[in-house]
C-alpha cells in the first residue's frame, strides 16, 4: 500500500482545499421566451437556440391519428 512520504500539515491541506468550491451557475435569458437558460444550450422551455427553433417540444408536435 502506498504510504505518504511526508505528513501534510493542516495549513498545506487547507491551502489545497481552498480551490475546492462550487461555482454558481451563470444563466442567460432566452432570446425567444425570456426564460433563464444555460449559456450555449438549447432553451429547455421553448426549444430555441440563437433565436430559432431547433427542438420541437412534445406538446407542440402534431401526431397523425394512426401514429403512436
Ligand atoms: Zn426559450
Amino acid at each position: 500500500m502506498a504510504v505518504p512520504q511526508n505528513k501534510v500539515s493542516k495549513s498545506r491541506r487547507n491551502q489545497r482545499r481552498a480551490h475546492d468550491f462550487l461555482v454558481a451557475a451563470n444563466p442567460n435569458e432566452c432570446g425567444n421566451c425570456g426564460e433563464l437558460k444555460r449559456p450555449h444550450h438549447v432553451c429547455p422551455s421553448c426549444g430555441h437556440y440563437d433565436s430559432r427553433e431547433v427542438v420541437a417540444l412534445a406538446n407542440n408536435v402534431e401526431l397523425e391519428d394512426d401514429a403512436a
